[in-house]
């Protein structure tokens, strides 16, 4: 966790990250998030990282949203197409969805990382 802190990722509506969560989250950080971040070289925004179930319902998130296993972060910077591009050069990631506004990106820590890179409007 070099360029982002635990709260950032914390549910929007509770402040809460439970314990597996929080691991997933420190992976999703160190395998994508942080390489990703020392190649932009700008910062990077965290929208929306761990929901508890409540929030993901209120949100709209899918029932079995990686956001709530902390799998996930929505995140947004100063040139998105951009930092897709990196996450996707620099290979490590298992669903990539470029919104018009924000990235979503996540990533498992067992299982297969898919790499599966998606639009979305
Ligand atoms: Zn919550």
């Amino acid at each position: 966790m070099k360029y982002f802190k635990e709260k950032e990722f914390v549910c929007r509506c509770c402040g809460e990250l439970p314990p597996v969560a929080r691991e997933n989250i420190v992976a999703l950080v160190e395998n994508v998030l942080d390489p990703a971040r020392e190649r932009f070289g700008k910062p990077i925004i965290v929208n929306s990282g761990y929901r508890c179930p409540k929030h993901n319902k209120e949100v709209g998130g899918v029932a079995n949203s990686q956001h709530l296993r902390g799998e996930a972060a929505d995140v947004r910077c100063t040139d998105n197409k951009r930092l897709a591009e990196i996450i996707e050069q620099n290979g490590k990631y298992d669903q990539l969805i470029i919104y018009p506004t924000f990235l979503h990106v996540s990533w498992k820590r067992s299982g297969v990382n898919r790499r599966a890179k998606l639009w979305s409007r």
